[in-house]
């Protein structure tokens, strides 16, 4: 039922992976399977064999011609540096190629002790698992770069956190397992030839043309460059990405950033309701670092201590190195405005760019602060407002006060005066890009909460309307509320 495997990390040298068999499990059962994902990637369904599925995605049983290994890593946790981390309850069965051409890791999470493991167990809870299925396949859905889930399997077993809970297997897909961190692991021991090809093979992957004529011709040195530069782009673009759907990472570790542009680790994620730009959910971050604000300026420092990795490659003359990296590094702040501006100039229906654009963004945010409205439910309800007084009234009542928006939308609809669009064709561009539907924290909570009593009636019917993001739901439960003051979920704790 598998596609082929490729083994690329595989055959890269021990001290960077290190070779490990998942732990099996008493009684696995798949509760979740992506299937439109694995047809993608290439999996054979017409010899579908759910029992024979559940073994292999629980860890029991390795699909023919996987050779599993944990990933070496290190990273800075709320910056401090960890010289060593790793896949302490991972392990990647091999890489995949789908129908697109596209080179993907498959990775089973919580399946067992691994030589990273340090003190941990080597499991997951279900709760962090189905979170990470629901808040993954939603960014995807709307159109936010993601590792992806393919499926979660229950273990039978119990592990034991705060509480013995359900334990679970998450089979996780993602474009490379390549982060800063693992740049950061080879570095930390002088391991020149490691970074090498580390740095070679996040080209072949995810930046193959700077490897294409002219890059055959570019001296080695400005390969680098050019590759630091590309990262830049891509963490600008995705942070811009998550600014624009009110997503908050909450663990943006640099073990937790990817080279390759992609959403990695959902532990104590959430997206926002009330628009709150301090907004923070993870118990574990007392002071706010990773808090909604602070992400652009958190990738920027992330992608700092990436350069710092880069610098032997770019130049052998270190302080030369050192200047071509900060001219590479400074180009983030423009980079992530103009994405950004991108990003928020098409949820307000433009898509021309005048002068005051900017202006007109941030009036809006600061009217939906003062009068604490809905961040997605404010967006979505822009397309009501161009559809007559009433739309209007069920864009105003989000506001707790509404003077600030009052004031704004007269601006707002001057300014559509200069897109060529009648208003139903606003509206339709407006619905197109601002979703109803987001993967609420009260949502995800319930939905978990039933799946460990064993009902996974919630979360199916969660994950149904997180896919179809821009339809406004039309079953029995309104996932487009925002939660009731007994409803909000106030923390969310990591995937521990
Ligand atoms: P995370 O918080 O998921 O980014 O994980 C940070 C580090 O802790 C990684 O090296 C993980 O592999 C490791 N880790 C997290 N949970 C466990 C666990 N239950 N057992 C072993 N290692 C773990
Ligand atoms: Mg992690």
């Amino acid at each position: 039922m598998f596609p082929p495997f490729t083994l690329r990390y595989v055959r890269f040298p021990d001290r960077l992976r290190a070779e490990c068999q998942p732990t099996p499990v008493e009684r696995p059962r798949l509760v979740a399977f992506n299937r439109p994902l694995a047809e993608e990637l290439g999996f054979d369904l017409d010899v579908y064999d759910p029992d024979r599925a559940t073994q292999a995605l629980a860890g029991n049983v390795v699909p023919e011609g996987a050779e599993p290994v944990a990933l070496a890593y290190a990273g800075h946790q709320f910056g401090n540096f960890v010289p060593q981390l790793g896949d302490g309850r991972a392990v990647l069965l091999g890489e995949v190629t789908d129908h697109a051409g596209r080179v993907r890791d498959l990775q089973l999470k919580g399946s067992g002790r691994t030589p990273f493991s340090r003190g941990g167990d080597g499991r997951a809870p279900l709760g962090p698992v189905l979170r990470e299925y629901l808040v993954s396949e939603a960014m995807h859905a709307l159109g936010v770069p993601t590792t992806r889930a393919l499926a979660a399997v229950t273990t039978g077993e119990r592990v034991y956190r705060r509480v013995p809970e359900p334990g679970a297997v998450l089979t996780r897909v993602a474009a490379s397992h390549l982060r800063v961190g693992t740049f950061q692991y080879v570095a930390a021991r002088g391991d020149s030839e490691g970074l090498k090809l580390l740095a070679d093979e996040t080209i072949a992957r995810h930046y193959p043309h700077l490897l294409g004529p002219d890059g055959a011709e570019r001296e080695e040195g400005e390969r680098y460059l050019a590759l630091l530069e590309a990262v830049v782009e891509r963490q600008a673009q995705l942070v811009a990405r998550w600014m624009g759907v009110g997503f908050i990472h909450g663990v943006m570790n640099t073990d937790n950033a990817t080279v390759s542009g992609e959403t990695l680790d959902y532990g104590p994620c959430a997206f926002m309701d009330a628009y709150d730009p301090r907004s923070v959910f993870s118990s574990i971050d007392e002071r706010g670092r990773y808090a909604y604000v602070n992400q652009p300026a958190i990738a920027q420092w992330n992608l700092a201590r990436f350069a710092e990795t880069l610098l032997e490659l770019i130049d052998d003359q270190r302080e030369r190195a050192i200047e071509r990296a900060t001219v590479a590094l400074e180009a983030f702040g423009e980079r992530y405005e103009a994405a950004r501006l991108a990003v928020m100039r098409s949820k307000l229906g433009l898509e021309t760019a005048e002068q005051g654009d900017a202006a007109l963004i941030d009036e809006l945010l600061d009217a939906m602060q003062a009068g604490q409205a809905d961040f997605t439910l404010a967006f979505r309800r822009l397309a009501d407002a161009l559809e007559g007084a009433e739309g209007e009234a069920s864009l105003a009542e989000l506001f707790g006060e509404r003077e600030a928006l009052d004031a704004w939308l007269p601006r707002w609809r001057e300014r559509l005066g200069c897109e060529e669009a009648d208003e139903a064709a606003l509206a339709r561009r407006l619905r197109a890009v601002n979703p109803a539907v987001i993967p609420r924290n009260h949502r995800v909570a319930e939905a978990i909460a039933a799946a460990e009593e064993d009902d996974f009636g919630p979360f199916e019917s969660l994950l149904a309307a997180i896919t179809r993001p821009f339809e406004a739901s039309a079953g029995e439960v309104d996932y487009t509320r925002p939660p009731q003051d007994d409803e909000k979920v106030l923390r969310t704790f990591c995937g521990t």
